[in-house]
């Protein structure tokens, strides 16, 4: 049962519309450390249930902090286009009866109707690495006030060359947030790279 978990009403409310009754087993494993605010390294597959396993405890604490900044609380970074738009689907089903907003920010879009988005100062950015690389060097996108930072399909963002860029979105958030990594194979190097990079003391999850 959800309800297990120290999940506000409104979203135990999506989660009944949705009729997701039982959580998935990375779901079990994953929302009640996160909701602590613990770092994290999740193998899982695609299928497990892992986004609403980082978008529920992302969106606990967001509706549990009362401070109002004009700029984004939470970036996710996902390998492609198609997994950001799947990616902000799912967090609009979840977040529906809260007041939390997402935006994408990928590739392939015209950069300056993105821009203007960005300026209405959306609580979550859900992104590919390279344009949301290009919006921070244009200025456009504050990484200033992110406390959750979640790296979705690590794995897959490293084969499409994007661990440098990860990188330096990582170090324009500040050294204080929580960092969830989720990849479908361990082992790499590259990817443990990144995991001494951009984690801090992770709770290591294998499902
Ligand atoms: P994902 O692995 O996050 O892509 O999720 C795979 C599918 O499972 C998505 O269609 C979700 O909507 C669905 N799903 C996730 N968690 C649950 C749950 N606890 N109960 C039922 N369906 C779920």
């Amino acid at each position: 049962m959800f309800s297990q978990f120290d999940l506000h009403e409104r979203l135990l409310k999506a989660l009944a519309e949705l009729s997701f009754q039982q959580p998935t087993e990375v779901q079990a494993a994953a929302i009640p450390p996160a909701i602590e605010g613990k770092d994290l390294y999740v193998i899982a597959q695609t299928g497990s249930g892992k986004t609403a396993a980082f978008v529920l405890p992302m969106l606990q604490r967001l509706l549990a902090d009362e401070s109002k900044p004009l700029a984004p609380r939470a970036l996710i970074l996902v390998p492609t286009r198609e997994l950001a738009r799947q990616v902000s689907k799912d967090f609009a089903a979840l977040a529906r009866f809260t007041f939390i907003k997402a935006e994408q920010v990928t590739g392939g879009e015209d950069f300056r109707v993105q821009a203007a988005r960005l300026r209405k100062n959306p609580d979550i950015v859900v992104a590919t690495p390279g344009r949301a690389l290009e919006q921070l060097t244009a200025g456009n996108l504050d990484l200033g006030s992110v406390q959750t930072l979640v790296l979705d399909e690590a794995d897959r963002m490293l084969d499409m060359g994007f661990a440098e860029d990860v990188g330096k979105l990582a170090d324009a958030c500040p050294g204080e947030r929580q960092t969830m990594l989720f990849s479908a194979t361990k082992g790499n190097r590259g990817l443990q790279r990144m995991i001494d990079s951009v984690l801090s003391e992770p709770q290591i999850l294998e499902l």
